[in-house]
């Protein structure tokens, strides 16, 4: 996932370069044999009214990657911010940006028949839009985690609007659900210093993110799903799927390989030795093992 985009991105930045020190020097010999090349040359001889439709088209690309970079990544100080459980074998499965009136109790079933607890990370104006499968979630016993009001990107977003999301999507949970959580996950994973600061510091959210994306939202085979789940997956995992959601609107999308994908990825963890456990659950663990290594510490 990484390294695809790091290798575009530094070829677009090259190209960039490139056509900068061509437009200010304006003299291709300057660059030596490099202007000799016929690709260089081609770039060299291009009509200026065209470079304007490159350099946004470049604009597109390096942004699109930069997205996509820091989906994975996040902005910033990350401090607060838990990617992953304790050192042992436990895995969170969690689920974003539903409650989905289709995917998200085909979802449940099959928890429930695995006997497996998750947590959701909801989207406020979903769990006002479908309240009968919020409170399902709850009342199964998974845990339930704020992912905004109308799953808002939060960098760039005034102080007033974070907060606003934040709050609005708590209130309409233990409004529907009665439960109330102090988990909250970003979207697209993205933060800054300042929303951190603000989030986990000021208003005492726990901000969670991932260590393994399925990338179920890239519409990838089950197999696909199950392949990178397996081959990514370490002792403590925060593990990302998607139950709602679409690459431009905020639902709609289909997560039947999500659905699909699931009984295997289950099966395939147990196998190996995993317990899944809820995010809340996993924080306590991590907590008993941080408590136990500073107590370590104080001994020696
Ligand atoms: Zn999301």
């Amino acid at each position: 996932m990484k390294k695809p985009y790091q290798i575009i991105s530094s070829a677009i930045a090259i190209l960039l370069v490139t056509l900068v020190a061509r437009v200010i020097l304006k003299q291709p010999e300057l660059l030596g044999w490099l202007s000799s090349i016929e690709p260089a040359g081609w770039i060299f001889n291009i009509d200026p009214a065209h470079l304007l439709i490159i350099f946004v088209l470049i604009g597109a690309g390096c942004l699109a990657a930069f997205i996509s970079y820091f989906e994975y990544h996040g902005i910033g100080c990350q401090d607060g911010v838990v990617r992953r459980g304790p050192h042992e074998s436990v895995v969170a499965i969690t689920f974003d940006d539903g409650p989905n009136p289709i995917y998200t109790p085909q979802i449940l079933d099959i928890l429930k028949e695995k006997g497996v607890k998750a947590t959701f990370f909801v989207v406020g104006l979903h769990v006002r839009k479908y309240p009968d499968i919020a409170r399902r979630i709850v009342a199964e016993g998974h845990d339930i985690g704020n992912h905004t009001y109308t799953h808002k990107d939060l960098v760039p977003a005034t102080r007033r609007m974070v907060l606003a999301q934040a709050h609005k999507t708590d209130q309409v949970i233990k409004r529907i659900t009665g439960a109330s959580s102090s988990l909250f996950r970003p979207p697209r994973g993205i933060f800054s210093s300042a929303v951190r600061r603000l989030l986990v510091d000021k208003e005492g959210y726990r901000l969670i993110l991932w260590t393994v994306s399925s990338v179920d939202w890239r519409r990838v085979s089950p197999r696909a799903i199950l392949r990178r789940i397996s081959r990514h997956t370490r002792p403590g995992a925060i593990l990302l799927f998607h139950d709602s959601g679409a690459l431009i609107r905020r639902e709609g999308a289909s997560r039947d390989n999500t659905v699909e994908a699931l009984p295997m990825v289950i099966d395939h963890l147990r196998a190996k030795g995993y317990e899944m456990v809820t995010i809340s659950e996993m924080l306590r663990r991590l907590e008993e093992e941080e408590m136990e290594a500073a107590g370590i510490w104080e001994q020696a």
